[in-house]
């Protein structure tokens, strides 16, 4: 056992304060990490203040994790100290069904998720990125390319391949008419994503605020959500739309903006889902459909992708006593465009 320094929130709805927790030592699968930086994910804020319900306390959030690796066990084949590695929201899965077996854990019926979660013994708490160490098994361990800054890189660990699975599976690229819904965190990293594999990005945001940095990263075009005349524009518009939001919005207006067979996919989990009227979906044969960040070939993938391209994310770095403050930039759409702790703020 390794005690380890970390960040909890003790119950729904409490400002996060110092914790210790004990870090198990390295098995022999086992790859023991050194955190330098973790991204806050609004992942992280729903979750730690219950907002879908079933949250267990304490609780270390955080699954943008980055870092170097201190030590590995002895079977471990892929990794050595020293390098830089990452780990995203998932520390195991059940690696026998149909999905695991495809590299899609993320849809194993029994994932291990990196905190707020239990380990496989079914009882184990897991605690995540906010803390000094973590130890995860070498399969759910990810290179990030050395030409990548780390700080700036972990938030590709969540919001990196959350928007850059969806993007691939429903073929964004040259010719395709991409809109991005919501320019956050996940929403800052789609435009990004999506401009590098060529498609013509659209934002479509609450505000005409973000209109400039829109343009700065990659998008084409942008409309404010707020204009009425925003829907009629762009009626039967997109092959494509993200949906990154993180509160109730009325998916029918949106389903109105896809063109014939285009598809609205839901990465936004607000705390209570709209209702959608079967005439949205039926005019014009149009999908609603969702999507759960990526399984750990095409996270790898994405990593290696956003090497290649130069791709990593803006960041506010802040220490961790800041993350109580963050938290409420956060939900105030304050942040340009991912806070990320600095892990040296806790050791
Ligand atoms: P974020 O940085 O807070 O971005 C959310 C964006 O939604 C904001 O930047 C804002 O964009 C828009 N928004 C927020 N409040 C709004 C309001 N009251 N009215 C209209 N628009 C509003 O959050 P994030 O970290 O990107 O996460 C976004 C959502 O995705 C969260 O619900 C999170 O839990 C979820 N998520 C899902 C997955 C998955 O696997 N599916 C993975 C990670 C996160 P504009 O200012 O441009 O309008
Ligand atoms: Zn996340
Ligand atoms: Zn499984």
């Amino acid at each position: 056992m390794h005690p380890t320094k970390a960040y909890a929130a003790k119950a729904a709805k409490v400002p996060l304060g110092p914790f210790e927790i004990n870090r198990r030592d390295a098995g022999p699968n086992d790859v023991a990490i050194d955190i330098h930086y973790c991204g806050v994910c609004h992942s992280d804020i729903h979750q730690a203040r219950d907002e879908w319900g079933g949250s267990i306390f304490p609780m270390v959030p955080g699954h943008e994790i980055a870092g170097k690796v201190v030590s590995v066990g002895p079977k471990v084949t892929k990794f050595k100290a020293g390098e830089t590695v990452g780990v995203g929201c998932l520390v195991n899965s059940c690696r026998g069904c149909p999905d695991c077996k495809e590299g899609l854990q993320q849809y194993c019926p029994t994932p291990v998720w990196t905190y707020n979660g239990l380990e496989r013994d079914g009882k184990t708490p897991t605690y995540g990125g906010y803390s000094t160490r973590i130890v995860v098994d070498e399969d759910f361990v990810l290179k990030i390319p050395t030409n990548l800054s780390l700080d700036a890189a972990a938030p590709l660990l969540c919001a990196g391949i959350t928007t850059y699975s969806p993007l691939r599976h429903w073929q964004a690229g040259k010719g395709k008419k991409v809109a991005v819904l919501g320019l956050g965190g996940l929403g800052h990293m789609a435009v990004k994503i999506a401009s590098a594999m060529g498609a013509d990005v659209t934002v479509l945001s609450h505000s005409l605020k973000k209109k400039e940095d829109a343009r700065r990263l990659g998008a084409n075009e942008f409309f404010a959500t707020s204009d009425e005349k925003t829907f009629q524009k762009l009626g039967r518009h997109f092959d494509l739309i993200l949906n990154t939001v993180s509160v109730e919005l009325n998916w029918n207006q949106y389903l109105g903006l896809l063109n014939r067979d285009g598809s609205l996919v839901l990465l936004g989990v607000p705390e209570k889902s709209p209702t959608v009227g079967a005439f949205s979906l039926i005019g014009g044969r149009r999908h609603l459909t969702g999507s759960l960040i990526g399984g750990l070939p095409e996270t790898q993938e994405m990593l290696d992708f956003c090497g290649k391209h130069n791709i990593v994310s803006d960041i506010e770095r802040i220490p961790i006593q800041k993350i109580n403050e963050a938290y409420e930039r956060v939900i105030k759409g304050d942040v340009r465009y991912r806070f990320v702790i600095d892990i040296a703020s806790l050791k």
